[in-house]
């Protein structure tokens, strides 16, 4: 029996391991894709409080993990398909058919990137149509890329590309960006990057790889085709939440809803970062919510067992 169960090895994940670890209890992460989550596409990070230089996605990460194994964190690479609450305890089912018992479970499950759901991407897909600049972008030096997207998500990958591509469209369907200003203002100074506003993505055009775009204004309702050699999206995340939504209160948007205990609905099943319903998505937040679930775990198991 474990004492706590994380569910998800991102920044959320790993913090509540490192302070649950830290705290004496027998601590599981199962991370069925990559330790890391979401950040470890981002190319450079550089708000997160401590490093001023900036860092890596894929660095801070790697500190997370070396902390986290520092404590003795159990990792594991079974994904879970779905947690039950149990008179005596609470049990998660893995992928791998074996069901593991705990006093407590945090779901860190995090978010997934949106697909544009346009003729062309699936088909696309690795041959010109990407969700990581980091991963991808180096295909495209000196090339014409475009942009799908106008969160920081869009705008952060844009520069990263402006430095490779020769050109970076940034396609966003209305006339104003949701990135934060210091993205916004860093983007429309930049030579390299050009902004089609009020314009959606139609069809992804290609012969063995993508060659263009057909887009269309939504105001003139004009269309027009785009020559470029690579298309990055960027259209918002859908929170990890199928496999718990029988059992946990999801908000209209399918993420989890907590109190700033990070306690959802079930006694001893807490959430902690972007599958979290709240207001401000960052790696911060994510290790912060992870340190209160943990820390409100250990109190449960004290009062409890
Ligand atoms: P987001 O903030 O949800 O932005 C998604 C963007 O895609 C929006 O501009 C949206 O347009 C557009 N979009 C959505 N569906 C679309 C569709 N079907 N067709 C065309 N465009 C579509 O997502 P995100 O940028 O991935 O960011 C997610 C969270 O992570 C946010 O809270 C963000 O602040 C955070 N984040 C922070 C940083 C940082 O601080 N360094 C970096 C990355 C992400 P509308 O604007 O019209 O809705």
């Amino acid at each position: 029996m474990y004492d706590v169960v994380i569910i998800g090895g991102g920044p959320a994940g790993l913090s509540a391991g490192i302070y649950a670890a830290r705290g004496g209890l027998k601590t599981v992460i199962f991370e069925g894709k990559i330790f890391g989550g979401q950040i470890v596409t981002s190319y450079e990070v550089e708000n997160y409080p401590g490093f001023s230089k900036g860092i890596s996605g894929m660095d801070l990460i790697d500190n997370f993990m070396k902390q986290a194994e520092k404590f003795d964190v159990e990792t594991n690479y079974d994904g879970v398909t779905c947690i039950n609450d149990e008179i005596e305890c609470k049990s998660v089912n893995l992928t791998n058919g074996n069901c593991v018992k705990t006093k407590t479970i945090i779901i860190a499950s995090g978010a997934s990137a949106n697909k544009l759901g346009c003729p062309g991407e699936k088909k696309f897909s690795g041959k010109g149509v990407s969700y990581c600049a980091t991963c991808d972008g180096a295909f495209f030096k000196n090339k014409v890329v475009a942009v799908i997207g106008g969160g920081d998500s869009a705008i952060e990958e844009a520069l990263y590309l402006s430095n490779l591509a020769k050109k970076v469209y940034i396609i966003h369907r209305r006339d104003q960006l949701r990135a934060t200003k210091i993205l916004d203002k860093r983007a429309k100074e930049n030579k390299s990057i050009e902004f089609i506003l009020d314009t959606v993505v139609k069809e992804i055009q290609g012969d063995k790889l993508v060659n263009g775009l057909l887009v269309e204004n939504v105001k003139t309702k004009k269309k027009d085709r785009i020559d470029v050699d690579g298309v990055f999206i960027y259209v918002g995340l859908t929170p990890n939440t199928e496999f718990v939504k029988d059992l946990i209160k999801l908000d209209e948007n399918g993420c989890i809803l907590t109190n700033e205990e990070m306690e959802t609905n079930i006694e001893g099943v807490y959430a902690a970062g972007d599958v979290r319903s709240k207001s401000l998505k960052q790696v911060v937040t994510a290790a912060s919510d992870g340190a209160i679930a943990a820390n409100n775990a250990q109190k449960y198991i004290e009062s409890k067992f």
